[in-house]
């Protein structure tokens, strides 16, 4: 069967949850049996969000081919059972130019002149074909909002390749905001009109709508919308807001979604079995009892910024079948604040994520300091267990440590780019201060052994472990010895490398920290060995 593709766009604001949507209506087709891809391109001229902050952009997402992504990819793993992303599947407005560039300065377009159309449209076209390659359904889903200047060579590639691929094998799907205005006590349709009033004018008729709503929109607005938008009645597909985003496959299904795509593109599949959905949903509404957990980061105003983390928490409690809350705590206020520390100490469970830079370590140590001395389950992620190391040589064994990304000079680098390990004859590189911070990242997928009777090893019921990594620094194998014989043992190495890939303590509860990010691989149906086992710690201590 050749590829279908799904176009999703967005209209009148953006944040409606455009990738929600697409990756929910994704699992109402892998539901069916189909083979089901999807792929994000951003309008941004960035050439991937690497280097991006999270302020800007959320949280980067890190596939396991070890391309950094939009946090959308993050969605659509977490939808899809069948399909993991990889580079082909994100990217960005820079990406393109600088393919095109490169071929113009290689005179590949034999001393033509490059242009918008139809240069960077065809690349466009070429990726989001290659992107679909031995998929039965491949939905592209556009950043941005209909209207925006950046997006306009997106939508003018989309209705070619509409044009290219006939009405079935392509199908364009809109978000909308039916907004409720409350001093008229009315749903209005208008700026949805306008926003198909957008897309018509360079060239594009969706088939569906999806339109997001705060209240219920009712069966007159639906006809409504259909007339003024030439959207048949049924395309015109109602998605209120939901407790939960693993509600919202069934929303479409109910209202036949599946149904109108298949049959437009002629293709016969089962009936969709969402009972593992249904079975989330169920789990997560029918949770006994709560779970408090610190998450100490830089960026406690923006949980977009460790979104993988927050839902692999999340499915950790559906899980478990508890209620999982999560306390964002400033690490900055903890260095600084006396009265922050207050934040933590009735937690059940402390958690430090990854993250770049020295600002707000030293309140990431007193978490951790806090959670090893009071027998809190903590886990720690990549800087969270570079800084669980560094805590525990400096407080444990009285060793001044640092990481090199913090104090190129320190006496003692536990943690260092791993050309700062040994100079030729194995003794320990004198670090310059130009020298290039920029050592190559460890990114996406890498195997890892598990120690013998680790916890690590129980909690994965295995010794051999693929996680997905996104660092520059490693723990120095040199320290390997003093920190074992202190108490911190090593759990788990690469494969590859033997760089240490995890460190636990045994008397403690559970404390735990992982160099690698095992938040990437979390899934609302079944959680993640790791997260699952924390939770489970944290009801355990606290019944205790
Ligand atoms: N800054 C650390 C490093 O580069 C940790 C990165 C992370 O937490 N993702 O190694």
């Amino acid at each position: 069967m050749s590829t279908k593709f799904i176009f999703v766009t967005g209209g009148v604001v953006s944040s409606l949850g455009k990738g929600i949507a697409a990756a929910s209506i994704a699992a109402v087709l892998e539901a069916r049996g189909l083979k089901v891809t999807m792929t994000k391109m951003d309008p941004y001229i960035n050439v991937d969000p690497g280097t991006m902050s999270p302020f800007q952009h959320g949280e980067v997402f890190v596939t396991e081919d070890g391309a950094e992504t939009d946090l959308d990819l993050g969605y659509y793993e977490r939808f899809l059972r069948r399909s993991k992303m990889s580079k082909a599947n994100n990217f960005t407005s820079g990406r393109i130019y600088q393919t095109v560039l490169a071929k113009e300065r290689r005179g590949d377009y034999l001393g033509g002149t490059v242009q918008v159309i139809p240069h960077i449209t065809d690349e466009i076209k070429h990726k989001i074909r290659t992107s679909g390659e031995g998929y039965d359904i491949a939905i592209i889903e556009i950043g941005g909002t209909v209207g925006d200047i950046e997006s306009l060579p997106f939508m003018e590639a989309v209705r070619q390749m509409q044009v290219e691929l006939g009405r079935t094998h392509s199908l364009l799907m809109h978000l909308t905001l039916v907004p409720y205005i409350a001093s008229a006590g009315e749903s209005k349709t208008k700026p949805t009109q306008h926003s198909v009033k957008e897309l018509r004018s360079i060239g594009l008729q969706p088939d569906v709508l999806i339109c997001r709503s705060e209240q219920p929109i009712s069966e007159d607005n639906r006809q409504k919308i259909a007339l003024f938008t030439n959207v048949e009645p049924r395309g015109v597909i109602l998605c209120e807001d939901a407790q939960s985003i693993y509600q919202i496959p069934r929303r479409l299904y109910e209202q036949d979604l599946d149904d109108l795509i298949c049959e437009r593109f002629g293709i016969t599949a089962p009936e969709a079995d969402l009972s593992d959905w249904d079975k989330v949903v169920d789990d997560l509404f029918n949770s006994q009892g709560e779970i408090v957990v610190a998450m100490v980061g830089k960026y406690v105003e923006l949980p977009d910024a460790y979104k993988s983390v927050n839902e692999a928490l999340l499915h950790a409690g559906i899980h478990n079948k508890t209620k999982v809350s999560i306390r964002y705590v400033s690490a900055e206020a903890l260095e600084t604040d006396p009265e922050a520390m207050n934040q933590i100490t009735d937690v059940d469970a402390i958690l430090v994520p990854g993250g770049f830079g020295e600002r707000g370590t030293l309140g990431k140590m007193k978490a951790i300091q806090f959670a090893r001395e009071n027998n809190k389950p903590f886990l720690g992620i990549c800087l969270g267990m570079q800084l669980a190391v560094i805590e525990y040589v400096r407080n444990v064994l009285g060793i001044e440590a640092n990481s090199t990304e913090f104090d190129r000079k320190t006496a003692n680098p536990i943690i260092g780019l791993i050309t700062e390990w040994f100079d030729e004859k194995g003794e320990l590189q004198i670090r310059s201060d130009d020298s290039d911070l920029g050592g190559t990242m460890r990114l996406g997928a890498q195997e890892a052994e598990l120690v013998s009777n680790s916890k690590l090893a129980k909690i994965y019921g295995s010794h051999n472990i693929t996680e997905r990594h996104r660092h520059r620094y490693e723990m120095n194998n040199r320290y390997i010895e003093p920190l074992e014989n202190a108490g911190m043992k090593i759990s788990g190495y690469s494969a590859k490398q033997h760089l240490v890939e995890s460190v636990e303590i045994d008397n403690h509860p559970w404390f735990v920290a992982v160099q690698y990010h095992p938040e990437f691989t979390s899934s609302p149906r079944g959680g993640h060995p790791l997260f699952n086992s924390f939770i489970k710690a944290a009801i355990d201590v606290k019944q205790a």
